[in-house]
């Protein structure tokens, strides 16, 4: 039986970039760069530390969560909102698709069905969102087709000891910030079909 022929491997040649740092002499030395490093970190810290011990504020951070930033950008996904059929019922159907599409699968829905609501006879009986999972990515509010789950700036009050205070449940998400799709005429609920002009806000 022939043997088979012995492959040839390249040596790696290591890639050589535009902006290679050039060490100079000090620096191959490391312990004057070491002591540096130390200094810089070392000041602020004790700089921070001062201005915290005579009442002042220190390091540019917010205290969170004694205080919490006002000037999140516009765009910030910060906490989720049920929004609101005129009737104040949810717009959401119930479909899943949101809790299908999160990357941390911490959506839960209980589907349930409403005989009497001939125009939305599926509806979400329990909604919940589980704060400790979601990285609010926003992939729940782009697989949504009814725009029943927004993401607005203001961010959830998450600090809690224990992690199932971090559940938010359907009712604090449809009323915290109450929100309607305000280009869709929605159906009545009752089973009237006709389009509830005059119901958007
Ligand atoms: S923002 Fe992302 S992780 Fe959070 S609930 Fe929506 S899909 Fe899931
Ligand atoms: S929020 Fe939207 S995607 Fe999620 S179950 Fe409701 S209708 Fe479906």
């Amino acid at each position: 039986m022939n043997k088979p022929a012995a492959t040839t491997r390249k040596p790696h040649v290591r890639r050589v970039y535009w902006n290679e740092p050039e060490m100079g002499p000090w620096e191959k030395f490391y312990l004057f760069e070491i002591v540096r490093g130390l200094s810089i970190t070392g000041g602020v810290f004790l700089r921070n530390m001062w201005k915290w011990c005579t009442g002042r504020k220190g390091a540019v951070t917010a205290y969170y969560p004694e205080e919490i930033r006002a000037d999140y950008a516009k765009g910030n996904r910060g906490k989720h909102v049920l929004t609101q059929r005129p009737d104040g019922q949810p717009q959401c159907v119930a479909c899943n698709m949101c809790a299908t599409v999160c990357p941390a699968q911490c959506i839960e829905i209980d589907a349930a069905f409403d005989p009497t609501d001939a125009a939305h006879p599926k509806y979400p009986s329990r909604f919940e969102i589980d704060y400790s999972r979601c990285i609010f990515c926003g992939m729940c509010v782009e697989a949504c087709p009814e725009d029943a789950i927004r993401m607005v700036k203001e961010v959830p009050n998450l600090p809690g000891n224990n992690r199932r205070s971090m559940w938010i449940k359907k009712d604090e998400l449809l009323n915290w910030q109450p929100a309607r799709d305000v280009a869709k005429p929605y159906p009545v609920a009752g089973g009237d079909q006709s389009l509830a002009k005059g119901h958007s806000k």
